[in-house]
């Protein structure tokens, strides 16, 4: 269950075209993550996955997006933006490709 959405800023050097989010934040929400977990004696919080938009209006990983795919239980959920609408996809790193999952 998500619990917690993180916004950040992109900090890839070309945005419109890559995403990169901030390590400092990362690290930072991870830290606090196993801290609130050793608090409560269980694993309570952990980092499910991340989301980023295509504005090319398809909801499918790229090659940029494969290269990048570093941690084999992240979710990763692509929105495609195509004008107004909106198309939410969701995958997992398997192997050499992506393999989508349903977003229930
Ligand atoms: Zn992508």
């Amino acid at each position: 269950m998500v619990t917690r959405i993180v916004a950040t800023r992109n900090i890839a050097s070309n945005p419109a075209r890559h995403f990169e989010i901030d390590p400092q934040i990362l690290f930072d929400h991870m830290r606090s993550a196993r801290e609130s977990n050793t608090r409560s004696g269980k694993i309570s919080l952990r980092l499910m996955g991340h989301y980023h938009s295509h504005p090319n209006g398809l909801a499918v990983p790229s090659e940029a997006d494969l290269r990048a795919a570093h941690d084999p239980a992240a979710i990763w959920v692509i929105a495609a933006v195509t004008g107004k609408d909106v198309a939410l996809r969701a995958f997992v790193p398997d192997g050499a490709a992506f393999r989508e999952i349903p977003i229930l």
